[in-house]
């Protein structure tokens, strides 16, 4: 068995607590902790050794707010939670598509809408949706709360605009829309997404957003492809014009999971059968 590095856990009730537990140590050296599902196994593993683990399960932030039709899902509340409910599924349809499709029932039991984004993993299913929707990440820390979009949130690679003793409370997704979610993965249930598209339509802007990831270290907006989709139901042409678009800009790269080249094909694909899925919506006149 390997020994796993000594740390103390900690459990504030306070977000003040939290932050307090946080600032005291040097950077890298305490981790908060929501689900676990990723910040567990980088301890195992080794590839994180933090003195100090802040465990967020008593914050007040497991909760799903309807303000009108805009919704605040609080950062700690498992993603099984936000996918049964049911005007989630009917305003957020992509959102719901994408969070149903992390893992498995039993790991959604657990894992966090803020540990998937404070994770930025290239091939997380969430952030693609996030940027589609316009999402907004509500923080506090040291130096007071701030609100910043998901696409200035997401730095690179495992890197976010967080700052030292921040924490994520909670995203804010602005209004309804017309969404959708698709992925490739080489094994459905247990395994990283080697494409990941997701389209919304904004009906307040008339216009179209993209997204992909797991393609490129970031994930990414492509906003080429979104104008080519015109302000309204896109004909054939404009989605072919989208998907040559999205092929062609989106920064593709070759791993282990996948080429360039295959990334780059799918990419064409899963756009052309997202936009078809979302033109269907009623927000669309006949
Ligand atoms: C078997 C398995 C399958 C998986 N399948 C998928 C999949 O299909 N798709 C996918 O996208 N991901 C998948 N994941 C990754 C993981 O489950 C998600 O990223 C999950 O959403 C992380 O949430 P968590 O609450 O467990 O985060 P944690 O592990 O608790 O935390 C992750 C990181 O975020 C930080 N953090 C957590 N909450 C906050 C907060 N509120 N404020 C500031 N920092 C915070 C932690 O310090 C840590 O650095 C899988 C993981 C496993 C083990």
């Amino acid at each position: 068995m390997r020994p796993v590095s000594g740390f103390d856990l900690v459990v504030p009730e306070t977000a003040e607590e939290a932050i307090a537990a946080l600032q005291t140590l040097g950077p890298g050296e305490a981790a908060p902790l929501a689900g676990g599902t990723d910040l567990l196994l980088d301890v195992d593993e080794g590839r994180l050794t933090p003195r100090r683990i802040v465990s967020l399960r008593r914050l007040p932030w497991r909760t799903l707010d309807w303000n009108g039709d805009s919704l605040t899902v609080g950062s700690t509340l498992p993603l099984r939670s936000l996918e049964d409910d049911p005007q989630v599924r009917v305003k957020y349809p992509g959102l719901y598509e994408a969070v149903r499709n992390v893992g498995s029932v039993a790991l959604r039991h657990r894992a966090t809408l803020g540990g998937n984004l404070v994770r930025a993993a290239p091939a997380s299913d969430l952030i693609p949706i996030l940027l589609a929707l316009d999402a907004e990440v509500d923080l506090v820390g040291p130096q007071g709360d701030r609100t910043v979009p998901v696409d200035r949130f997401v730095l690179a690679s495992r890197r976010t605009d967080l700052r030292p003793g921040e924490l994520v409370r909670s995203v804010r997704f602005p209004e309804p829309r017309p969404s959708d979610f698709l992925w490739q993965r080489v094994r459905p249930a247990n395994d990283i997404s080697q494409v990941v598209v997701a389209v919304a339509f904004s009906p307040s802007g008339r216009r179209w957003r993209v997204a992909v990831g797991g393609v490129s270290p970031r994930p990414t907006l492509l906003t080429e492809a979104a104008e080519a989709l015109g302000n309204g139901r896109p004909n054939a042409a404009a989605v072919r014009r989208a998907a040559e678009s999205a092929s062609a800009r989106a920064p593709f790269v070759t791993d282990r999971r996948a080429s360039e080249e295959y990334r780059r094909r799918l990419v064409g694909t899963l756009l052309e059968r997202t936009v078809a899925r979302v033109a269907g919506a009623k927000v669309f006149p006949a």
